[in-house]
């Protein structure tokens, strides 16, 4: 039965809802292997290399209130995360940025929590543009305006990220009491209408089901600029309401992972390395993901804590563990 999915799957067939609720119910260590099997297969007909994207986190002074259930990246949300509140300097994020260019790594993701109405994703983004040449993602959530994105695609922002998380209401307004799903998808409708490439993922582990996970997947399709899926699996902050909650499972991330790669096949599908956790980067490659976010590079002029969990991914292992997998790399060699 699952075979005959996952045939269907490679012969580029679009797959019915029940057929991909099938797949995530799989348990077994062989069907689990199949899917991740056809998910890489998948991924490299398009013989795509694996891009590598770092990080500048703007501020972690959020206004959202209450905080997001899960939050351990605002300030005071948790003793594992910044907890200090901070504002990053422009010449803070210029060393950023040029560290991170200058280790070869070509794209970089900066984020921030939210109150700004994107200001500081745009003034971050004229700093990345005017000043390397490095691919820019802008992930702000929801704490955008017209304007805001008018500027962002001003300064050639190559993408903006909105994640949804989730697409089950109820679900979004216990993890997210402080914020409407409505808001977030329609943050994701203007960067669509504007014509920016469109990033938006799921957050799994959080108690969504199985059926949540196919809606959302299928819901994202009415993006027309969707460019980039991130799948993020759930680890709990300490000090957080969701401390005690259980940590998504390797297999429930792996298997969503392949699964959004059997159904968006030429889409980037990204895995942030502090949320898979940097020892299982290895896992996500084998289910068919080609980016990997939130990788550091040495001598990063500042401290990092993952959003999702306080570890990341140093640069220097990413490149091992790709290309000890034998598949290209996206990466210039930082000899210039
Ligand atoms: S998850 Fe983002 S929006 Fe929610 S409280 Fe944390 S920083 Fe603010």
């Amino acid at each position: 039965m699952i075979s005959k999915i996952l045939n269907k799957a490679l012969e580029g067939e679009n797959l019915k809802k029940e057929e991909l609720l099938r797949l995530f119910r799989a348990d077994s260590p062989e069907e689990i292997k199949l899917i991740l099997e056809t998910a890489s297969r998948i991924r490299d007909q398009g013989s795509k290399k694996i891009k590598l994207t770092s990080t500048v986190h703007l501020t972690n002074v959020c206004q959202v209130t209450p905080k997001c259930q899960y939050c351990g990246f605002a300030a005071r949300t948790s003793s594992e995360g910044y907890y200090h509140p901070f504002y990053k300097k422009e010449d803070e994020i210029l060393k950023a940025a040029l560290s991170v260019e200058n280790s070869g790594i070509p794209r970089i993701s900066c984020s921030g929590a939210h109150g700004y109405q994107g200001k500081q994703a745009v003034s971050a983004a004229k700093i990345v543009k005017e000043n390397t040449s490095l691919e820019l993602l802008v992930n702000v959530g929801a704490d955008l305006n017209n304007e805001s994105l008018h500027e962002l695609s001003h300064y050639e922002t190559d993408t903006v990220c909105c994640n949804l998380e989730t697409v089950n209401d109820n679900l979004f307004h216990q993890l997210k009491p402080g914020e409407k799903l409505k808001d977030r998808i329609q943050i994701c409708d203007m960067v669509s209408e504007m014509d920016l490439e469109l990033s938006s993922g799921l957050l799994i582990g959080l108690g969504e089901s199985y059926e949540d996970r196919v809606n959302h997947l299928f819901f994202l399709k009415k993006f027309r600029t969707l460019g980039e899926i991130p799948i993020m699996g759930f680890n709990p902050y300490e000090d957080t309401p969701m401390a005690n909650h259980p940590p998504c499972s390797l297999k429930e991330q792996v298997k969503t992972i392949a699964i959004t790669r059997i159904m968006y096949n030429n889409i980037r599908i990204t895995v942030p390395t502090p949320t898979i956790g940097p020892e299982n980067v290895k896992y996500s490659l084998l289910a068919g993901a080609d980016n990997l976010a939130t990788v550091i590079p040495e001598h990063y002029p500042s401290d990092v804590k993952g959003v999702g969990s306080p570890n990341y991914g140093n640069l220097k292992e990413v490149i091992k563990v790709v290309t000890s997998m034998g598949l290209k790399i996206e990466y210039k060699n930082a000899s210039k």
